[in-house]
């Protein structure tokens, strides 16, 4: 457990400590956005357990079914996690003709799903924090935006708590429909769930690193269930390493997490000899990437190290932390991932999951702090999962990338098939 977790638990339930700032925190997307049964926000536990997903929605010609959650009223001004992120995509796919007005039943937007519950929150966070994050909306309704000091930075404003029960059901009913696909199909659609605030830092009691609750650790723990999905094999690309789910599986066999992420980069965990212990020895991976390492390094690192792990693993579901500020545009950091990298590891996700798991494979949205690369590179991951070709080198600028550092990529490669016996 990482020691900023007790501290952020601190800040966020004992309000003499929260430090606010004057913002302008709106509610207007949660009264827009709620559906069928959502008494559960207001009364703090749904107690129902059926699925999130509404199986009237025809899926037998879908390749790909996705999510929207916004969360426009979750925003900071000039701080990269804004709500400008979904929409941006949402436009990209539009402009691409990615979506359903473009592409009929292939394209599905699940536009219909229930908010996370507490109960599927509370399988991966302390309800302590869960509750205590309800509870500083109240202030937040009152002093506009507050802050959590030394976690990121992250915000809440007054509609955070909703928004991030809104995205974490968002994930959920996409694993819902997936699944269900999967028991009439051989292939059925991939998931996308295109939500924030991203999930994969917040520890089990506070949130970190601009995430508030672990979109995709609820997935798994719901996954096994509701759906008795046992195996679930998460890959997680983003350029951070996702301390939140590696921390909340760390010693559970059922559950492997491997992370490739940029070596040095925030928040400094996911060493390499970091590979889970007691019954969960041997289910997390951890493979920090030189800086500098891009497409080339990336290829060689999931035919070599992604490939074998999950064959060995037996999953019964793969789900994806999909964060692309790995991107050598994005901001946060200096991989050189390109929207082909992106195209490359949503195609292979999809014939793994093909291959080890009855397709059945979930991507939730994490990263990706330049509006242009990240659209550019969700639609190309879109493509990829639609088995269309890719149209990265419309955006991808050859002139932009350096040598990569093969040498340490390919000590790190061999470092880490020699520690997990690839
Ligand atoms: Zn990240």
């Amino acid at each position: 457990m990482l020691p900023l977790s007790e501290h952020s638990l601190c800040t966020w339930t004992n309000p003499l400590k929260l430090r606010f700032f004057i913002g302008h925190a709106r509610n207007s997307f949660l009264k827009n956005h709620i559906s069928r049964r959502n008494c559960s926000i207001s009364c703090s536990t749904n107690l129902e357990m059926e699925p999130y997903f509404s199986s009237d929605v025809q899926l037998t010609n879908a390749k790909v079914i996705y999510s929207v959650a916004p969360a426009k009223g979750h925003n900071q001004e000039s701080h990269p996690e804004s709500n400008l992120r979904v929409p941006a995509i949402v436009d990209a796919l539009d402009k691409m003709e990615l979506n359903p007005k473009h592409r009929g039943l292939e394209i599905i937007e699940l536009k219909h799903f229930n908010p996370a519950s507490v109960e599927d929150v509370i399988n991966v966070h302390e309800k302590a924090y869960v509750l205590g994050l309800e509870k500083a909306m109240e202030k937040a309704s009152q002093q506009g935006i507050l802050l959590i000091e030394g976690s990121g930075p992250t915000y809440a404003t007054v509609s955070t708590f909703q928004d991030s029960l809104i995205a974490a059901g968002a994930g959920l009913a996409i694993v819902d429909a997936v699944v269900a696909a999967s028991k009439n199909s051989p292939e059925p659609p991939c998931g996308f769930a295109l939500i924030r605030p991203p999930g994969h830092h917040a520890v089990s009691a506070g949130p970190m690193g601009f995430c508030v609750f672990g979109n995709i650790a609820i997935a798994a723990r719901y996954a096994q269930r509701i759906h008795g999905l046992k195996r679930v094999f998460i890959i997680d690309f983003d350029v951070h390493h996702g301390n939140g789910t590696h921390d909340a599986f760390y010693e559970d066999s059922d559950i492997y997490f491997l992370s490739t992420h940029q070596d040095g980069s925030y928040p400094g965990t996911g060493k390499i000899h970091e590979v889970g212990c007691g019954l969960g020895e041997g289910t997390s991976l951890n493979l920090p990437l030189p800086g500098g390492s891009g497409d080339i390094s990336m290829r060689r690192v999931f035919d070599e190290v992604i490939v074998p792990s999950a064959q060995k693993f037996k999953p019964d579901i793969i789900l994806v932390s999909a964060g692309y500020d790995g991107h050598v545009l994005d901001p946060l950091a200096s991989l050189q991932f390109t929207t082909g990298t992106y195209y490359m590891l949503a195609a292979h996700i999809k014939q793994l999951a093909k291959e080890l798991c009855g397709g059945r494979c979930v991507f939730f949205l994490e990263g990706g702090y330049n509006l242009e690369s990240l659209s550019y590179s969700v639609a190309d991951s879109f493509r990829a999962l639609l088995g269309e070709p890719s149209r990265a080198s419309e955006f991808d600028n050859p002139a932009f990338l350096y040598e990569e550092p093969s040498t340490r990529i390919k000590q790190a490669i061999q470092k880490v098939k020699a520690i997990h016996s690839l």
